[in-house]
């Protein structure tokens, strides 16, 4: 199976030296498809090494590759200061843990989450119950499933006075909101297609 290209943007490149080239692709195969993407290719040495290129809203935009490495270092930020808020949460972790092992049924235990983590933070209960049997343990379960999204409510259910803990937390949800945006894309110049 091969891939039709259409051309979608033939144009210049920022600095006006070389050519911006956008094709819209399909696989070439005899039923119809959704499935699209796109390729590009940025003939200018220079812009190549400073952009590239995105479609957002059908429009052709670049990015800055630089702001694209800032996205990723501060995903991996985030991901550092997520994985030392659960160690430092662990000990409110471990009292939810107590208070759902002391529930006498799963739907008791599944009511219990979803009086204080909400249903946004839940699956139904049918697949809480298959989680719960994949996991093992609820300590298992707990490990998978409550993340930072899910951890100042682990704390206020808890009981915690630990203000500290919970500013950091707050700041590494806001830090990760950050970096889960888009980076910034510019219309480039207009081309011919
Ligand atoms: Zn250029």
């Amino acid at each position: 199976m091969g891939t039709d290209r259409f051309l979608t943007h033939r144009g210049p490149c920022a600095c006006g030296a070389g050519q911006y080239i956008v094709y819209t692709c399909t696989p070439d195969h005899p039923y119809p498809t959704s499935s699209k993407w796109w390729e590009y290719d940025i003939t200018c040495p220079a812009c190549n090494n400073v952009y590239q290129l995105e479609m957002r809203s059908s429009q052709v935009v670049q990015i800055r590759k630089s702001d694209i490495a800032h996205k990723k270092q501060l995903w991996e930020q985030c991901r550092a200061a997520e994985s030392d808020l659960m160690q430092r949460a662990r000990p409110y972790l471990d009292k939810l843990e107590a208070v759902l092992e002391a529930s006498q049924s799963v739907a008791e235990r599944y009511r219990l989450l979803r009086s204080f983590l909400g249903l946004a933070h839940l699956p139904t209960e049918s697949t809480f119950r298959r989680h719960l049997r994949e996991a093992g343990t609820m300590r298992k379960w707990i490990d998978r499933n409550i993340r930072l999204g899910s951890l100042h409510k682990v704390l206020k259910f808890a009981g915690q006075q630990d203000d500290q803990l919970l500013e950091d937390i707050q700041k590494a949800e806001h830090l990760t909101h950050e970096a889960l945006e888009p980076p910034p894309g510019e219309l480039v110049p207009p081309g011919s297609e």
